[in-house]
């Protein structure tokens, strides 16, 4: 990474009041450099440039920090975690939190999983799959104290996959852009059929840039009807609301 881009990091950590320690600056370092070799071979993500990553991929992953939704969690599912967003910049924050990865495509995780290795993150572990299918397996339905999500779906289809995942008063975090009220309103009637209740919706802008993100917390109040999650696909055909 430029001089220019750790300053860059730096600044845009600082708007969201976290400091990067040396060690973290050069984990970061290092996951730009694995992003953009591998992204020359396999196409992982469609940000390319140095300040495209740094503030599209490393700061907004990090501002999911905001509010303190991730204090104290345990294990945390990244639903659709591509390239590793939000989930391999968290894990460089949170060493005390396993982070689970998960996507149904095996060359991003394949990715995510050399990263972490490179990186010496011990608390990260990836897994190919979809989150229908984990959400029926019952060794990981009822289980995750969080799960995060950053442009996989619209928050009805969210709901569906990421409530039946979550222990009861686990939290779903899904960073959006701005938000639409009437998709708001569709993914609060989704959580309640889920087991769920929007607690947050915490509109902010991202550090340096200024482009509006929302974070918008569910809470799993109930159990999910075993109904949920629908089979693989449905969810985002079919959105219930
Ligand atoms: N979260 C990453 C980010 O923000 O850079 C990736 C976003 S990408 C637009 C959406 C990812 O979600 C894709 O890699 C896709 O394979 C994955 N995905 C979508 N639906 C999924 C599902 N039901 N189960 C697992 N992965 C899913």
């Amino acid at each position: 990474m430029t001089p220019e881009g750790e300053a860059l990091l730096c600044q845009g950590a600082d708007e969201l009041k976290i400091t990067l320690d040396d060690a973290r600056q050069a984990q970061f370092a290092a996951l730009m450099t694995l992003l953009q070799e591998a992204n020359t071979k396999v196409n992982l993500t469609a940000l390319k440039t140095e300040t495209d990553i740094i503030l599209k991929h490393f700061v907004d992953s990090l501002s999911c920090l905001r509010g303190g939704h991730l204090d104290g969690a345990g294990r945390v599912l990244d639903l659709g975690t591509g390239a590793g967003f939000p989930a391999l910049p968290l894990a460089i924050m949170r060493p005390d939190t396993i982070f689970s990865p998960l996507d149904s495509i095996r060359k991003k995780i394949d990715f995510v999983r050399g990263a972490a290795e490179a990186l010496g993150l011990g608390n990260v572990q990836p897994q190919v799959g979809r989150a229908e299918t984990l959400g029926r397996d019952p060794a990981h339905r009822d289980t995750y104290d969080r799960v995060v999500c950053r442009a996989v779906a619209a928050l009805p289809v969210l709901a569906e996959l990421a409530l039946p995942l979550l222990r009861p008063g686990g939290l779903l975090v899904a960073q959006k852009g701005p938000i639409a009220e009437d998709e708001l309103e569709a993914g609060r009637r989704a959580a309640t059929e889920l087991g769920g209740r929007v607690t947050t919706v915490d509109a902010f802008a991202l550090p340096v840039l200024g482009d509006a993100r929302t974070l918008v917390v569910v809470e799993k109040v109930s159990p999910s009807p075993s109904k949920y999650p629908r089979r693989e696909g449905v969810p985002a055909s079919q959105p219930l609301f």
